[in-house]
């Protein structure tokens, strides 16, 4: 009984780790913004209406300019990335 509550509980991250060993290639591949190679490509991001996959840095960078964009709000500073855990 208790090792059904112990076990099974833990969730593989979806960004690192196990979690991407499911997707292809690791994850990695090329990413369809910058076109860097080699990148973790996980970040699904609605472009053009279209979702794609993504690095991560992108992601940032678009998620930052939304931010921008939408800045009705006074100029917060923009969150430092997500963090890394
Ligand atoms: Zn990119």
């Amino acid at each position: 009984m208790l090792s059904k509550l112990i076990g099974g509980t833990t969730v593989s991250k979806a960004h690192r780790g196990k979690g991407i060993r499911e997707e292809q290639n690791r994850g990695r591949g090329t990413c369809p913004v910058c076109k860097k190679s080699a990148v973790k490509v996980l970040y699904e991001q609605e472009i053009d209406g279209a979702k794609t996959k993504i690095c991560k840095i992108c992601k940032a960078a678009i998620k930052n300019k939304k931010a921008a964009e939408k800045a009705s709000a006074p100029a917060e500073a923009a969150p430092a990335e997500e963090s890394a855990e």
